[in-house]
């Protein structure tokens, strides 16, 4: 039988401890990339819920681009990113988020994609959720309607799920 796809995320991904700070938990889901079969159920298992409900997908930098290229290819969509700042060479929107310590700032260019447009956003991993909803911002402003926001990992005690509104969030696992 196929092995379903938590099982083969939790079997793979490999939890660094201390990186990239001391106290930290770090998840490092590039075994999981790194295996076809893996990335390919993965992919998979993110567009699904969402088939039909989206006109681009969106990668946040940097393993977000991973994943959104790939469901972008596979259900016949462009893809734009998310970057950090000062990566994009044209007009940008802008958001600043809250970090542990200090802030970080998401652009995205202004017309990479038309307004009216349905994007479904992924990430690798949903802690905090300022990421994600500092994208969220981003696309509002851009007139663009989040679809949904896929994520590999969930890490449910951090709650970062109530930061992104009535929007969908799918997880492949939790912890
Ligand atoms: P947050 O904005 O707190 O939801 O953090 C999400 C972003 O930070 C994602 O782009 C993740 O790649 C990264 N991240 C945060 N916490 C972790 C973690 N424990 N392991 C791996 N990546 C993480």
């Amino acid at each position: 039988a196929r092995e379903p796809v938590d099982e083969l995320i939790n079997r793979l991904l490999v939890t660094v401890e201390d990186f990239p700070e001391p106290g930290i938990h770090f998840k490092d889901l590039t075994p999981v990339f790194a295996d076809g079969r893996a990335l390919r159920a993965v992919v998979d298992a993110l567009v699904e819920p969402f088939a039909g409900s989206f006109d681009a997908v969106a990668g946040v930098e940097a393993r977000g681009f991973l994943l959104a290229a790939a469901a972008a290819y596979a259900s016949g969509t462009g893809v734009v990113t998310v970057r950090k700042a000062g990566k994009l060479p044209r007009q940008t929107y802008s958001a600043e988020f809250e970090l542990e310590y200090g802030t970080a700032t998401l652009e995205l260019h202004t017309d990479d994609l038309p307004p009216g447009s349905r994007v479904l956003v992924l990430d690798d991993v949903l802690a905090t959720g300022g990421t994600l909803s500092a994208a969220a911002e981003l696309f509002g402003r851009a007139g663009i309607t989040v679809a949904g926001f896929g994520v590999v990992l969930e890490l449910t005690e951090l709650r970062g799920r109530r930061r992104l509104g009535g929007h969908r969030v799918r997880s492949l696992i939790r912890t």
